[in-house]
């Protein structure tokens, strides 16, 4: 680098590898990235979306530059001052909450969302709005996750670091393609295999995914059948012996119970169901089994269910009953789909979450938080999720939402129940970068965001790890960090004494106070230090603490008893059901080079050439009896609306499941490529996260009319 290049520290921005980046900035303004050698997540390796980050924060062609507003839906955006945008934001909201009250509005952000912009926009809505209207995207990707982790553990809490996958000799990968939406962790697979080849890696998914290259045995499973699958593999190590007694009898409870419910199905049952020869899963236990160190790992595969936390526990007995847990190389490890699902939830930016980790159904915590806020209480009552917003903006109860880095059109599930609630919202703010997202259609006011690069602050890993992002130039136009706006809204609804931050770090600051003596404590962080240090693991509970890789060394628990808890589950799928006009399971996920609604990704040539358009899986017996062929147009059809796309013909798909990628929207493409057109609003009745594995469709050739 030259001498007149500045080099900055920071971390991607996509997915929840965290990896660390340096930012090379010319005179001129122009932008290369690398891998940062030194950074723990990736060691200097970045994939092909983070090599190209530079790319999308460079072009600036489709950012939004000012506030607008429009009088009403009928009449076009124009352009406004932030003063006039703010102002009737706040009358608007003011003039809500007083004739409806508070749960008449809520906030609908993001795992893009910075940790104090998260912070922030809680504080607003629990503290001082006084309702806990506020939820985020994390919703349909994280939250089985995290009551899996809170009912077996005590806490939401990934209890070891990416480094035990170096030390790690056998990994459960379920649910999830890391080889394409985690590809920095999955290169580390790969190096580590190739130096070891006795290392174990067992995938299961429907589809044979870019994954199973690695995979010494693939369970191609029956979408909905993960919790049979987990109990036979249970029953298979507790028959064997292949469990860790002394562990379970000093470490755990529940184990009884769960050994009779996993005895209920015969392997040869359980593998009926599963869809799978009865050989495969004996190898995967007894892989599992024989390991010095087991891993799991698992994304939205199983999150994104009507039985999503079912099948989280499912998984986290396996590392439970075989005491694979709380030391080198193993553990069970969810893959974060977002940048900062982890710290979004550390903040309480969830409708049913405190700050800390604080619970909100617990008095005493709502009395810490509203003490510490400065504010009378804390309202008892839980807030809408993701979904539920919707819903209640569809029936009238809710009036106004403020969406903040996210494109619901195009990511909820049944979008055109999601594109009635808005068009039924009283007020909708938009809170963006892009012109290019689709829900801007129904903004009442548009609010211009900084982007990534643009403003500064804090994310949290999948793996704990907290980092700091620097600033590197500056926004476009008028647009400012969320935060600012944030800040500033606050001001105009006269709480200016409780927003008045002079910087990011009196936010981070202040945040950190909160979580002192928690399972989370951050207290002896400050941002000044983790400038200078780039990154920690939390727990950091006193100044010079040097983080914290692996919880639970001492097998004690965050459970009132200490002891982890083995859950017993049902294991009967509870997903929208198949019939003779529906007879197929649709399920959607992620391509190598795209991320979420396109709208940054979208915008880079090299990443577009890796697939251009979207498509649907389908395998060719299934074709073959609908008379399709190798890239016919195909109409996919639910019970709530279609998609029409271009058929790739595979056996690489089960049998019976059909695949939709889950990027295209309406503004980049056609109503008609909208995949959740399809996808059913039917949640997890725990976690409150979509089941978007599991819906019912029927696909026909589209015969052009
Ligand atoms: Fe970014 Fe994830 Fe790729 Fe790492 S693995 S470079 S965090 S998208």
């Amino acid at each position: 680098m030259s001498q007149s290049t500045k080099t900055y520290t920071s971390t991607c921005s996509y997915c929840g590898v965290g990896c660390g980046v340096k930012i090379h900035k010319a005179v001129n303004g122009s932008l290369q990235i690398e891998g940062d050698k030194s950074y723990p997540a990736n060691q200097g390796m970045l994939c092909s979306k983070g090599m190209n980050l530079h790319y999308a924060a460079m072009d600036q062609t489709d950012r939004l530059l000012y506030p607008e507003m429009r009088g009403n839906r009928n009449m076009p955006l124009q352009r406004v001052s932030w003063d006039t945008a703010l102002d009737r934001a706040a009358a608007v909201f003011k003039a809500l909450i007083e004739k409806y009250g508070p749960d008449s509005v809520g906030y609908y952000v993001s795992g893009q969302c910075l940790t104090e912009e998260y912070y922030i926009a809680n504080k607003i809505t629990k503290g001082f709005i006084g309702t806990n209207n506020i939820d985020t995207n994390s919703r349909l990707c994280m939250s089985s996750a995290v009551v899996g982790y809170k009912l077996a553990l005590g806490e939401d809490s990934v209890p070891l670091s990416y480094d035990d996958i170096e030390l790690a000799d056998c990994f459960f990968i379920t649910g999830a393609n890391p080889a394409w939406c985690h590809p920095i962790l999955f290169r580390r697979l790969e190096n580590h295999k190739a130096a070891n080849p006795h290392v174990k890696i067992i995938v299961a998914d429907p589809r044979k995914t870019q994954s199973c290259s690695l995979a010494d045995v693939h369970l191609q499973l029956q979408p909905g059948t993960d919790i049979v699958l987990c109990h036979a593999i249970a029953r298979r190590l507790i028959e064997t012996g292949k469990i860790d007694q002394a562990f379970i009898d000093a470490h755990t409870s529940g184990y009884e119970a769960f050994k009779e419910k996993v005895f209920t199905l015969s392997l040869q049952e359980a593998a009926d169901i599963c869809v799978l020869e009865k050989e495969l899963i004996i190898q995967a236990a007894d892989m599992i089994g024989d390991s010095q160190a087991f891993i799991s790992m698992w994304a939205m595969g199983l999150n994104q269910s009507v039985i999503g936390v079912n099948k989280n526990v499912s998984l986290l007995n396996l590392s439970l009953i075989t005491g694979q847990i709380g030391k080198p190389g193993a553990g069970p490890l969810s893959l974060t789909g977002q940048p900062n699902a982890m710290g979004g939830r550390e903040v309480g930016g969830l409708s049913n979450m405190l700050p800390a980790h604080k619970n909100l159904l617990n008095p005493a915590h709502r009395k810490e938080v509203a003490d510490f806020w400065g504010v009378p209480a804390i309202n008892e009552k839980p807030g809408f999720t993701a979904t539920e917003m919707f819903d209640q903006l569809l029936s009238g109860k809710m009036k106004a939402v403020w969406i903040i880095c996210t494109n619901p059109l195009v990511s909820l599930p049944d979008a055109r129940n999601a594109e009635a609630a808005l068009r039924n919202a009283r007020f909708v703010v938009v809170q963006d970068i892009s012109n290019k997202s689709d829900t801007l259609k129904y903004a009442d006011l548009v609010l211009p965001a900084a982007a990534y690069m643009e403003k500064e602050g804090v994310m949290t890993n999948s793996d704990r790890r907290i980092s700091y992002l620097s600033k590197v130039m500056e926004p476009p136009g008028e647009a400012l960090p969320d935060v600012d706006i944030l800040c500033r809204f606050a001001h105009k609804m006269g709480w200016k004494e409780s927003f008045n931050y002079a910087s990011n770090a009196e936010i981070f600051e202040e945040y950190t106070r909160i979580t002192k003596g928690t399972n989370i404590d951050i207290s002896g962080l400050s941002y000044a230090d983790l400038i200078q240090r780039r990154s920690v693991q939390w727990p950091v509970p006193e100044k010079g603490h040097p983080g914290t890789p692996r919880l639970f060394t001492d097998h004690t628990f965050y459970t009132p008893t200490g002891l982890a808890n083995i859950i017993s589950v049902d294991s009967m799928n509870h997903s929208e059901k198949l019939d003779d006009d529906f007879p197929l399971i649709l399920t959607t996920g992620r391509i190598r080079d795209q991320w979420h609604t396109m709208t940054r990704t979208g915008k880079v040539r090299k990443l577009n050439k890796h697939i251009s358009k979207p498509f649907l899986e389908i395998h060719p017996e299934d074709a073959g009896i609908r008379g399709i062929k190798q890239d016919d147009v195909v109409t996919i059809e639910s019970r709530r609306g279609d998609v029409r796309v271009t058929a790739i013909l595979t056996e690489d798909i089960k049998k019976g499941v059909v695949f939709l990628p889950m990027h295209w929207g309406r503004m980049l493409s056609t109503d008609l490529t909208r995949t959740n057109n399809v996808t059913n609003n039917l949640i997890d009745p725990v976690s409150k996260e979509p089941d978007y594995k599991f819906t019912a469709v029927q696909v026909t050739k589209y015969v052009k009319p």
